[in-house]
């Protein structure tokens, strides 16, 4: 596995670059999941130049196009922030991001839900920060997030999924494009996209089934972005049994009557929410391994990321 970078607002791994030199250390960024990724740290007002501490800002205007602008003196920052935004935009681009996580409510760094002022001062719509903003556009099949919405598990697991799916997606393109690479790519991440998304599993089959027709390059370009939006589709728990059963299939000549109920009853609590999906999944991996199935020991949905992540583990 190649090195997996993450962009990620300084502020989260407790850099003392908030308005009033404060930080908001996140434990589990820093101490979880920094284990498995390099971060690439960003703090659009400081380095834009308005040092710590600073006025606090936030966004004042229409929903389309706010402007940042300083909360006591009324300074219009927005120019500058974007300027900044722009270059920097262009350097992250040679740091080979697989996803970035970004502080909630920020006006330069929100993602989404950051509240936009009227002129008057009153609460308006809600927005993006004007440096995520500008990276989200530059950058659209790179998968983002914020530290607050990934307390929430399945979205965490959702995250994290892509930026791993992305990281293995950059090691192939990294090698020349070609139909048999982008075929093998597509059957290893077979199960994981039927998890979160049949239909987008079926378009990508159709467009990996013809390579004579279409050239690599055209196929890797239209490969990512279908696969990026079937990904953000939630994994749920009727599409996540059924995957599982459909695992289950491939040991139909093995198991006994008995260990076949027993595997389709475990799969039965996972429906019902009684276990968390990590213990129907340890059991069709121990499967695997104990009748050497080769194919299913490529597939990405058995071991999506580290087990130290501790995904899958909420019911
Ligand atoms: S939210 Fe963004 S701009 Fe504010 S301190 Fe954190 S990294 Fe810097």
């Amino acid at each position: 596995m190649e090195s997996i970078r993450l962009g990620v607002s300084a502020c989260l791994l407790g850099e003392s670059v908030r308005y009033d030199g404060s930080h908001r250390f996140d434990r589990y960024l820093v101490e979880t999941l920094g284990r498995f990724v390099e971060w690439v740290p960003v703090c659009p007002e400081v380095e834009a130049g308005l040092g710590v501490p600073r006025e606090a800002m936030r966004l004042v205007g229409e929903r389309e196009a706010p402007r940042l602008v300083t909360g006591r003196t009324g300074i219009d920052q927005t120019s500058r922030m974007k300027r900044w935004a722009r270059k920097r935009i262009r350097q992250l681009g040679e740091e080979e991001l697989c996803g970035f996580i970004f502080k909630s409510r920020s006006p330069s760094s929100g993602m989404e839900r950051v509240r936009i002022y009227t002129a008057g001062g009153e609460p308006g719509p809600y927005g993006s920060g004007i440096f995520a903003r500008a990276f989200m556009d530059a950058c659209p099949l790179i998968p983002v997030e914020d530290e607050e919405r990934m307390r929430e598990p399945a979205l965490r697991e959702n995250f994290i999924e892509r930026v791993f799916t992305f990281n293995r997606w950059r090691a192939l393109t990294s090698r020349r494009a070609s139909a048999a690479g982008l075929a093998g790519f597509h059957s290893d991440h077979k199960y994981l996209l039927m998890a979160h998304s049949p239909s987008h599993l079926k378009r990508l089959g159709q467009l990996v089934a013809n390579p004579q027709k279409v050239k690599p390059s055209v196929m890797y370009a239209s490969y990512l972005p279908l696969m990026m939006e079937g990904l953000r589709l939630k994994a749920t728990v009727p599409k996540n049994a059924n995957v599982l059963e459909h695992l289950l299939g491939y040991f139909k000549k093995q198991l006994s009557p008995e260990e076949k109920q027993e595997a389709l009853g475990l799969i039965g609590r996972y429906r019902q929410g009684l276990v968390p999906l990590v213990s129907p999944v340890t059991l069709v991996r121990h499967l695997v391994r104990r009748y050497d199935e080769p194919y299913l020991s490529r597939q990405v949905y058995l071991n999506p990321h580290p087990a130290e992540l501790m995904l899958k583990n909420h019911v």
